[in-house]
């Protein structure tokens, strides 16, 4: 079981690597993101690197949330690329397993179309909005080293979460 890691780590920092081998390893990794998500408090996703593995994967889970928004079910995108950013911004609250006692602010496109691989390799396109739209967002930032807090439009928006 890996652990998640969390800020000041500069790993969170890096530019990951895209996949080029969908094989077993992916899927094992697949499998071990999502144990590691679950283990958080109310995760809705979860990117490669926050886990330690430099690669271009991002598990999506809206299926749990009740904040209005598609639910394409549990969503693994392998090599995200984004080919839109569209609706305007919207501002929500936002939180990071890897910054686990802050919530803030954030705004963020409401929609995305995407272009992705499935874990086994086949070339997808998605469309979604709303809060799945934000939670994508997300977590293909981690894949570019950015971090939600790096979105704010002021510092002054993060709360610590009451326990
Ligand atoms: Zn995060």
């Amino acid at each position: 079981m890996r652990s998640i890691i969390a800020l000041p780590d500069k790993r969170l920092r890096q530019e990951s690597s895209p996949i080029k081998c969908f094989d077993d390893g992916l899927k094992e990794l697949a499998s071990e993101m999502q144990a590691a998500m679950l283990e958080g408090p109310g995760g809705v996703g979860i990117a490669a690197p926050q886990i330690g593995e430099m690669s271009s994967v991002v598990l999506v889970d809206c299926r749990q949330t009740k904040r209005p928004c598609d639910n394409h079910g549990l969503l693994f995108l392998v090599n995200p690329e984004i080919i839109s950013l569209t609706g305007g911004e919207v501002l929500g609250r936002e939180g990071c397993l890897s910054a686990p006692k802050w919530t803030g602010m954030v705004p963020r496109t409401r929609d995305i179309h995407l272009r992705y691989r499935n874990l086994k390799g086949d070339e997808q396109e998605l469309k979604s909005s709303g809060f799945e739209a934000r939670v994508i967002q997300h977590e293909i930032d981690h894949l570019h080293g950015v971090l939600f807090i790096d979105r704010m439009i002021s510092t002054r928006d993060l709360v610590r979460r009451t326990p």
